[in-house]
């Protein structure tokens, strides 16, 4: 069996490491925190249950849950309260729901959208009219998201539905992001059928009869419940080391890596960390991999959670939460209503605000949180103090897909074929959810198996 090492303990290395460990593969896995688990955090907090990174998985991408149920913990696993699903858009001081029927960005049904104030009738036209658009309008190249988006239904809707919700995503901007990268699916409709209306319609009527999933699953006790579990399957057979690797040689017998001081000399090496990272470690054995990883860019990220007495807020808490468009905002990009999102998050009596902001992760808690606090009393009326609050910062932690993506990426596997026994996995590449980055992480512990 080859000895292998694998750099980052976040959940691509710990799933790297287990799928390993199944095929009889034992590891040593680097991991610059003191803690496992990369973004994945959750802490208990006045009895709430507390994320400070992603606080789900969607269902629809079946990698997570198969993982979670190999666990053992599939009983552990809840789904979304998705009868009361509603998520407002803060738009000319008020918080406006999402139109019924808006299926991520597409709409798919008449009414809801021509009531809307959300948007011009000017826009509800051109979104009506899409549905007749022919196939062939689909450019070769890839587009960036606004392009895209704009081009099916106009400018409005990347201002008021594309740009917030890739915001609580990615981080991005649909100006940069790449539309074959980011949506995929949508692209693939427009291929299809020209009109993304009339392809998620017909999608829909030929999936009528699949099993309905909640739309989101987490566990119980949070998303550390995975890491926990992870840690527990591996132990024995990687073996975690708590420092940074911070140079790879390449050796006659594949890569020696230095990490505090020692070195470990290792047949296969698997780079889970972010791209970034990656760009710095394989700068002594291939420039071309160094720039093109180097050239991934990444956003930082902060959330901030705040506990309080249910009878404080008098908002009804009547949906997942909000998101706030770049033309709107000052601070604040989103906030989730934990407790209606999912049961059992807070508990009897309390409520459990999520909100997301985006750079400057260095100001002083004092001054985010009084920042937070001024705009969760504009938005939701909120005027009482939190019980608790707690504030989590994500360095380039959040992975954008621009345009020229997959071409990159292309290239970057292509880079590492040449370099036998290096691979990379992470959400830099090929999908920036928990689900797809277990996916990535099985396919290379594969890929290391077959030798
Ligand atoms: C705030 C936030 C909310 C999110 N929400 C969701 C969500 O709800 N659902 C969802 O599916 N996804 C969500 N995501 C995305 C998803 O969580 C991440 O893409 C995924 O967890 C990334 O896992 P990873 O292991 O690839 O990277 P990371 O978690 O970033 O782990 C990489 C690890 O590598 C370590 N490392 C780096 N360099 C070195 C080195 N030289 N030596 C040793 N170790 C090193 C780092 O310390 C880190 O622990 C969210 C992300 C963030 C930041």
């Amino acid at each position: 069996m080859p000895s292998v090492a694998i750099v980052g303990g976040g959940i691509s290395g710990l799933a790297t490491a287990h799928y390993l460990a199944k095929a009889g593969i034992a590891s040593h896995l680097f991991e610059a925190r003191p803690r496992l688990g990369g973004v994945i955090q959750t802490e208990r907090v006045d009895g709430c249950v507390v994320e400070g990174g992603p606080d789900s998985f969607l269902s629809a991408k079946p990698w997570a849950m198969e993982l979670i149920a190999e666990l053992g913990l599939a009983g552990e696993v809840i789904g979304s309260n998705d009868h009361l699903r509603a998520t407002f858009i803060w738009k000319g001081g008020k918080l406006i729901p999402l139109p019924d029927g808006v299926q991520f960005l597409v709409p798919t049904q008449l009414r809801p959208i021509a009531a809307t104030p959300l948007l011009h009738w000017r826009t509800k036209l051109r979104m009506g009219l899409e549905y007749f658009h022919r196939r062939g309008r689909a450019g070769a190249d890839d587009r960036t998201v606004a392009d895209f988006v704009a081009g099916h239904y106009g400018q409005e809707v990347v201002d008021y539905l594309a740009e917030p919700l890739l915001s609580g995503i990615y981080g991005g901007d649909p100006a940069e992001l790449s539309a074959a990268s980011v949506l995929p699916n949508l692209v693939e409709l427009e291929r299809e059928y020209g009109s993304l209306t009339r392809g998620v319609l017909a999608r829909r009527k030929a999936a009528a009869h699949e099993e309905k999933l909640p739309l989101f699953r987490t566990l119980r006790g949070g998303m550390a419940q995975l890491i926990a579990g992870l840690s527990s399957a591996v132990a024995g057979k990687a073996t975690v080391v708590h420092a940074a690797v911070e140079r790879i040689e390449r050796t006659a017998n594949g890569f020696r890596l230095c990490a505090g001081g020692d070195w470990l000399e290792a047949q296969r090496v698997v780079l889970a960390c972010e791209a970034h990272q990656v760009a710095g470690l394989t700068r002594p054995i291939d420039t071309e991999l160094s720039a093109l990883t180097g050239w991934i860019p990444y956003r930082s990220s902060m959330t901030v959670a705040l506990g309080y007495n249910r009878s404080d807020l008098q908002h009804p808490l009547n949906g997942f939460g909000f998101l706030v468009p770049k033309k709107e905002r000052n601070r604040l990009v989103a906030c989730t209503w934990v407790g209606t999102k999912f049961s059992d998050r807070a508990p009897d009596g309390m409520a459990l605000l999520r909100c997301f902001l985006g750079e400057a992760l260095d100001e002083r808690d004092e001054q985010i949180i009084a920042a937070v606090l001024i705009e969760l009393r504009e938005m939701m009326g909120v005027r009482a103090r939190p019980r608790f609050t707690r504030i989590f910062r994500w360095p380039r932690s959040m992975a954008q897909y621009t345009v020229g993506h997959a071409q990159r990426v292309a290239r970057i596997e292509e880079r590492l074929a040449a370099i036998p026994g290096l691979h990379v996995v992470g959400n830099g590449y090929r999908g920036i959810g928990i689900p797809d980055c277990v996916r990535m992480a099985k396919q290379v512990a594969e890929r290391i198996a077959r030798g």
